[in-house]
């Protein structure tokens, strides 16, 4: 009887460890006909079972939501731009850049969960109405319990964490703030480059005291990615999702 006991006792105690989450970074943009942060990325992403995948948020000056990584596309620079003038720009695989509206219009067909990174943005009124626009696609979609928030834009943090469903995550990414000061401004926690963590490896150990989440951007190379599961990390956003997810297996 006593054996069966701690046996369940260690089966609940090894549950409790959370293991690491795969987040696609730009969506699973490796695989054939993708393109970063494109609808086939997103699908691609859900198709491996990633349990999030990432994608970076612009506003044109006409209050348009776009996904795309770079300030500009094929040379139009989204935020100083009309929608018009952005809407027919075509990603590296042939589509058309998608519009947040769009891309959460696909996520609805899948389960992953929603990494949204809102750029920072020159004109910091301009970034405040994307905050209230991306809060409000979101409800629109019946999104709100899948999406996380990251950004490296400290007022876009801290109006996301404000403006956002109680309990909805919202992560820093600028590697300055350490966790007592992520918990001061209610952050769940650093999503920061992985050297941060690798040269305070003791912020990993505060965040758990803290109640605070870790994820480390972008890791590629398996002896990276080792480091991060080993040392405990949340999330990893990554451009191998496949490779590892075999790591993890
Ligand atoms: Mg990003």
């Amino acid at each position: 009887m006593k054996k069966i006991f701690f046996f369940f006792l260690m089966i609940a105690s090894l549950t409790c460890w959370a293991q690491t989450q795969v987040v696609a970074h730009r969506g699973y943009w490796k695989a054939p006909g993708s393109a970063q942060n494109s609808r086939r990325s997103l699908v691609k992403a859900d198709s491996i079972h990633c349990w999030g995948t990432e994608f970076d948020v612009w506003m044109s000056r006409d209050g348009v939501l776009f996904v795309n990584h770079d300030e500009d596309i094929n040379g139009v620079e989204i935020q100083k731009s009309k929608s018009r003038d952005v809407r027919s720009q075509r990603l590296p695989n042939g589509e058309v850049i998608p519009t947040l509206e769009q891309l959460l219009q696909v996520a609805q067909g899948t389960t992953l969960q929603l990494v949204c990174e809102l750029k920072p943005h020159d004109d910091k009124q301009q970034e405040a109405i994307a905050v209230k626009k991306i809060l409000k696609l979101f409800k629109k979609y019946g999104l709100e319990n899948r999406v996380t928030y990251i950004t490296f834009s400290y007022p876009g943090t801290k109006m996301l964490i404000q403006q956002a469903p109680k309990g909805t995550e919202v992560y820093y990414l600028n590697g300055e703030l350490s966790p007592r000061d992520l918990k001061g401004i209610g952050a769940a926690g650093p999503d920061y480059h992985y050297s941060v963590f690798m040269q305070h490896p003791e912020w990993i150990d505060q965040c758990r005291e803290l109640a605070l989440k870790t994820n480390a951007w972008t890791v590629n190379e398996v002896k990276d990615m080792q480091w991060c599961i080993d040392n405990g990390i949340d999330y990893i956003t990554t451009n191998e999702p496949e490779q590892l997810q075999q790591l993890l297996k």
